[in-house]
């Protein structure tokens, strides 16, 4: 199993993505940095993946700083 980020405040590692619409995607955040969909047929164009929001928590921000 790939290893996974997870949110600095609550511990899960499931997260969402948002375009300019305000669609979500949901997505994971790999060791690396990397955002992931969730769902493979999902496209992550046209989404910010520099700022993820916590499916948890009020937690959002730069896939950098999760831990
Ligand atoms: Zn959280």
């Amino acid at each position: 199993m790939e290893k996974k980020k997870k949110c600095p405040q609550c511990d899960i590692h499931a997260f969402f993505v948002k375009n300019e619409e305000g669609s979500r995607r949901l997505v994971y955040i790999l060791t690396d940095g990397k955002v992931v969909a969730k769902y493979p047929e999902e496209s992550l164009e046209g989404f910010d993946v520099a700022e993820v929001f916590c499916l948890g928590c009020s937690w959002h921000g730069s896939p950098q700083r999760l831990r």
